[in-house]
């Protein structure tokens, strides 16, 4: 089977595109949850503002995680010919036109044009996925953001108190005048850790769905670090190293452990074909951090002192 290679860019792309602007906002959401907090509710752990944060994280992991399979079930049909069930699905065949659909509503662009050969008919094999449980979200998202948020300002505020700037009334923060404008720098610090924490969980959901597929589906060959084009020295390393295969004896993840780390846009792209080499039909968007890597290892050698944490940094101001 031919493999068509600009369908596959376009799905890249468009997932990309979707991929940030439902990290832009989660972020926003997060955000917004804590905006009118003061320094003493932030203290009390505000039951609204909370509820509010676990609502719209739970919806936007949901919609990560729908992005993720529509675009794993349209690939794995285009690269392999046959893609796999939704979770609890009975149908044995679909429609290529289908999947397209499916994939463009999951990146919120209903009504654009299938691309050629949809009528094409493809198999489907077996769910890689566990149903959607949005109960695990909460205590995900507790289990972070207590020692983000309260237990860090637990923290600080015994300091406060050894100082005399700080002191606690019926279980209410009250903060002494000289020491306002440090608390709302601590105030907003924790805001925007816990925001960035509360957004990574969310895009966890589309994270976690590729991670789960990727393991039990034995079709799958390799995968690709994809990032947001803006990626830290040190998920650039893990793009510029190309493809990661699925180990032979494991059939477990390898040297990108897909850690991701906040405010890393970072994801995981599978492939279903061995093109035999680390670095053939890499992503496009991807190229740039493969060619960087090859340029620091070359002037490594000349300088074994070099490290590509320096050097790529460097690189990057210097392209600004
Ligand atoms: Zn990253």
């Amino acid at each position: 089977m031919a493999v068509p290679r600009a369908q596959i860019n376009e799905v890249d792309q468009t997932y990309r595109a979707a991929y940030m602007d439902l990290a832009t906002r989660a972020m926003r959401d997060a955000l917004a949850a804590w905006t009118a907090v003061t320094l003493a509710e932030l203290y009390r752990t505000p039951a609204a503002a909370w509820w509010q944060l676990v609502s719209t994280m739970t919806s936007h992991r949901f919609a990560f995680r729908n992005l993720a399979i529509a675009r794993y079930r349209l690939l794995r049909a285009l690269e392999l010919g046959r893609t796999v069930a939704l979770p609890s699905e009975k149908a044995t065949s679909v429609k290529l036109a289908d999947l397209w659909r499916q994939f463009y509503r999951s990146a919120d662009q209903p009504g654009r044009p299938i691309p050629r050969g949809g009528r094409k008919t493809i198999p489907i094999d077996k769910t890689v996925w566990d149903r959607w449980r949005p109960d695990k979200m909460e205590r995900t998202l507790a289990a972070s953001y207590f020692s983000r948020g309260p237990a860090r300002l637990k923290r600080k505020v015994e300091r406060w108190e050894k100082q005399g700037k700080a002191r606690i009334v019926d279980g209410e923060l009250q903060v002494s005048k000289e020491a306002g404008p440090e608390a709302n720098r601590v105030k907003n610090a924790i805001i925007r850790s816990s925001a960035a924490n509360a957004a990574r969980i969310a895009q966890d959901g589309a994270r976690d769905a590729t991670a789960e597929a990727i393991e039990r589906d034995k079709k799958v060959k390799r995968w690709f670090r994809i990032t947001d084009g803006d990626p830290c020295y040190w998920c650039a390393m893990l793009a510029s190293q190309g493809a990661y295969y699925k180990s032979k004896r494991t059939a477990h993840r390898r040297e990108d452990g897909h850690a991701y780390h906040d405010n890393c846009n970072c994801d995981v792209r599978p492939s279903w074909i061995d093109d035999g080499h680390p670095l053939a039909n890499i992503p496009a968007a991807e190229r740039r951090w493969v060619d960087l890597w090859q340029r620091f290892d070359k002037e490594r050698k000349d300088t074994p002192s070099l490290t590509w944490r320096k050097w790529f940094n460097n690189q990057l101001r210097k392209a600004r």
